[in-house]
């Protein structure tokens, strides 16, 4: 007979991988499955401010790398089996649930979802045929890329001033391009943004389109959001190019879940105890409901799930 697990959970970012540290904990059988890195959004994260027991300091920075690092060590400590697979379809009806990747259809009784979400595109012409040719979603992986050159951030929340200010490291000069003439970002953040020398601010605008005519990004058309004007600014001769950093919010990675378990605008709906509408299916951190992400929620709500699904096989729910 093929193994039933007691829980997969989908998903090792924060959310999934504390709900993998409780339930290691109390001897659930687990199973965590990550198509990619562990750590989601988090690991691309130059530095952690808020989470806490984890001062960041300009002497010690707290990465989100390093965080992730010793939550993926802890969940192994506790018996936490792990898959690398892509999640192609899920059964989660009934008391056995089936999670299918392209090799194996994997069973449990319980399942968590914490599938978390992606950085949400511009959608402006020439964007995606940019990516990786000056277009980039993460400032720790390709901000090296851009020493000595000039680099613009487009958002106004706490990922665009704080990886605008990473990015001063490489960068000579960073502007953030913000839709409004106030940030979104929290004020300490701001702050220390106001402070940087390197910072510029190109208020009330948005980037129209991105251009590359030798397949690098070397122009791009920003627009007046309260005139309507639109510009063209280009990259500086001798340059050649610039990049622009886009981090304008998320979008849940939700599609697999898409017609099986009840959302909201596209995030999972589930009550205080991270249940879904299907009985034995829970859902954590970013892809659910919720009213802040962060990485302290994300790892609330996986905490709360598993021991959900920890009393639920203590109690037979699920027989
Ligand atoms: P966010 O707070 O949702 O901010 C998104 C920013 O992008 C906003 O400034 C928004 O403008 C702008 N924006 C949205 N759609 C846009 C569009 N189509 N075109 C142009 N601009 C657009 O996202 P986030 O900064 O990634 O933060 C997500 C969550 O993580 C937040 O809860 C944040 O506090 C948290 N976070 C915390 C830290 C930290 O504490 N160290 C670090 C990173 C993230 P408007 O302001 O006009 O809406």
């Amino acid at each position: 007979m093929e193994k039933v697990y007691d829980l997969i959970i989908i998903g090792a970012g924060p959310a999934g991988l504390t709900a993998g540290i409780y339930a290691g904990r109390s001897r659930l059988d687990t199973l965590l499955i990550e198509r990619g890195q562990d750590g989601g959004q988090i690991a691309i994260t130059d530095e952690i401010e808020n989470y806490p027991g984890g001062l960041s300091t300009p002497e010690n920075i707290e990465s989100g790398a390093a965080l992730i690092a010793r939550m993926t060590a802890q969940c192994q400590h506790f018996g936490v089996e792990r898959l690398s697979a892509n999640v192609t379809q899920v059964e989660l009806e009934g008391p056995i649930k089936r999670v299918h990747t392209r090799e194996a259809v994997l069973e449990a009784k319980a399942v968590i979802i914490a599938t978390g979400a992606h950085p949400r595109p511009i959608g402006c012409p020439g964007e995606s045929d940019l990516i990786g040719r000056g277009v980039s979603y993460c400032a720790t992986c390709d901000g090296a890329f851009f020493e000595d050159l000039e680099v613009y951030v487009v958002g106004g929340g706490d990922t665009a001033v704080e990886e605008a200010m990473y990015l001063t490291k490489f960068a000579r000069k960073v502007t953030i391009i913000h839709r409004r003439d106030e940030l979104r970002a929290v004020k300490s953040i701001q702050e220390r943004a106001f402070k940087n020398d390197k910072i510029d601010f190109m208020w009330n605008s948005v980037v129209t389109a991105l251009h590359g005519d030798d397949g690098v990004l070397n122009g791009m058309t920003v627009k007046d959001t309260k005139t309507g004007e639109e510009r063209r600014v280009d990259a500086d001769e001798e340059d050649g190019m610039f990049g622009v950093f886009v981090f304008i919010g998320f979008l849940p990675n939700y599609e697999l879940f898409d017609g099986i378990v009840d959302m909201e605008y596209n995030y999972i709906v589930t009550d205080t105890e991270m249940r879904t509408n299907i009985p034995g299916v829970f859902a954590v951190g970013d892809i659910r409901t919720t009213p802040l992400r962060q990485v302290v929620t994300a790892c609330a709500d996986g905490a709360i799930a598993a021991m959900q699904v920890e009393h639920d096989l203590a109690s037979g729910a699920y027989d």
